[in-house]
Formats: C-alpha cells, sequence, structure tokens
C-alpha cells in the first residue's frame, strides 16, 4: 500500500495527519501489526508499554513506581501515560500521521485521546485485533525481547534467527518481567476489565472501527486483511473479511 493512499476517513473534519489506534489483549499482536504498518504507511509507531519502560530505566521515583506497577501486570495511571503519548506526538516523525499500539487502556485514555485527535483534527480508525485468550497465553509466556531495539520474538513463532539473539542489532535476548504466565493471566483480567469498554466507547464514538480475527492467521496474513478492512472503511464499506 502506498504511504497514506486513499485514506478519506473523518473528511469533513480532517487534516493530513492518520491515526490508528491497535486494540487486543496482551499478546494479540499489536507490536507486530504495528511494525508492519508503520512499514506501508510510513508513519510512527507509538507503543505505550516501550515509552513506559523508557520512564523506568530512567530509575527515579515515577519510574519505580512504574515498574512495580508493570511487574504486577497492573495499569500505569492514566495521567502518567496519557502524557507520555502527548509528549511523543509533538515529537518530529508524527507529522504524517501515528500507530497507538496499548493506548488507550481504559474509557478515561480513550476519552482524553479522543479530545486531543479531535484538537488536531486527526483522521482516525480503530483496529480491534480478536483473538483467544488461550491462545495469547501460549504465545506471550516466555516470549523474548531486544533491550536494546525493543523487537518481540515469539517461543513457536516469530523466533529469532538466532536463539537469543536478536535478528536487527545481534543482542542478547531477554524475557520481560510481565510476560511470566501469572502476570500475563492478571494482564488479560486487567484488558478485560478495563479495556474492552474501550472498543464501545470508540464505537458508540462513531470512530469507524473493524475488528479483525487473528488466532488462525500469520503475522503477514493479519497484515494484508486490515489492510483491507482499512480500505473498505475508507471507501464506505465497513465488513469483516
Ligand atoms: P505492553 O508492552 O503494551 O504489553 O505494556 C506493558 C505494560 O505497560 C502493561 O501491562 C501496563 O502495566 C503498562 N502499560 C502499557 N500501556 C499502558 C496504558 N495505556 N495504560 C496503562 N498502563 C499501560
Amino acid at each position: 500500500m502506498s504511504p497514506g493512499a486513499g485514506f478519506g476517513v473523518g473528511a469533513g473534519m480532517s487534516s493530513n495527519i492518520l491515526c490508528f489506534v491497535l486494540v487486543g489483549p496482551p499478546g494479540s499482536g499489536k507490536g507486530t501489526q504495528a511494525r508492519l504498518l508503520k512499514q506501508s504507511m510510513q508513519i510512527a509507531h507509538i507503543s505505550t508499554g516501550d515509552l513506559l519502560r523508557e520512564r523506568v530505566a530512567l530509575g527515579d521515583e515515577v519510574g519505580r513506581m512504574v515498574a512495580d506497577l508493570m511487574d504486577a501486570g497492573e495499569l500505569v495511571p492514566d495521567e502518567v501515560v496519557a502524557r507520555l503519548v502527548e509528549q511523543r506526538i509533538e515529537q518530529p516523525g508524527c507529522t504524517r500521521g501515528f500507530i497507538l499500539d496499548g493506548y488507550p487502556r481504559t474509557v478515561n485514555q480513550a476519552q482524553l485521546l479522543a479530545r486531543l485527535l479531535a484538537l488536531r483534527r486527526v483522521r482516525t480508525i480503530v483496529i480491534h485485533l480478536d483473538v483467544d485468550y488461550r491462545v495469547v497465553v501460549a504465545r506471550i509466556s516466555g516470549r523474548q525481547q531486544c533491550p536494546s531495539c525493543e523487537r518481540l520474538y515469539g517461543v513457536t513463532s516469530g523466533a529469532p534467527k538466532i536463539p537469543g539473539v536478536c535478528d536487527e542489532d545481534g543482542t542478547k535476548l531477554r524475557v520481560r518481567d510481565d510476560d511470566r504466565e501469572e502476570v500475563v493471566r492478571e494482564r488479560l483480567r486487567v484488558y478485560e476489565e478495563q479495556t474492552q469498554p474501550v472498543l464501545a466507547f470508540f464505537k458508540k464514538s462513531g470512530y469507524p472501527c473493524v475488528d479483525v480475527p487473528g488466532t488462525d492467521r500469520t503475522p503477514r496474513e493479519l497484515a494484508t486483511t486490515i489492510e483491507v478492512l482499512i480500505r473498505r472503511v475508507c471507501e464506505g464499506r465497513n465488513d469483516r473479511v
């Protein structure tokens, strides 16, 4: 897909800035899809998980509070995450648009985001990665991440070419603390309780939303499906693939 080609979403109230909001349980492939979408659309990828891990790395009081919540699988307070996202959107690289991966995760965050998008007249599509929770737990438990470029590698699919080593930069991979099975289960519980209602909020508020059944597809197949669905939304035909 050529970058931004044919995206007429939100005509009448839109600028040229595009926003894709990826919503799905932990392990549903939001990060992978965001990276593929970033390549095809040439827009920025904003992962709040990655922004928060950078915040933790600063090692100050806020960083330690954030680390404790993340390690327990709990959500970080809305105002902390919202401020990080707002600052990131102001940075160069977001002028064409951005993909939000892991934000918003609460209805309050969604309301804050809706205000920000409306102020900037950003054209927005919500993409819901609809995957089975049991698949998620199996997929996510024990996956590894590159501490340098933050790319994630799966155990069953999406494994690195050399075990334990990042394909991109050769850094030694590690398992994130919040990818331990008991923490994954807590993250899924939090998703169901706090993040599922975000989808209802977006639908009720009239944002174009596409539901993408994701369990039985490879990341590339999923990316193709997402592009088809996005095009359908832009053409005013919002049905499932
Ligand atoms: P992720 O890398 O997206 O799976 O996020 C890892 C962890 O970061 C989550 O389990 C939360 O503790 C925290 N986190 C990420 N995004 C948010 C958000 N939008 N709101 C609150 N906490 C978040």
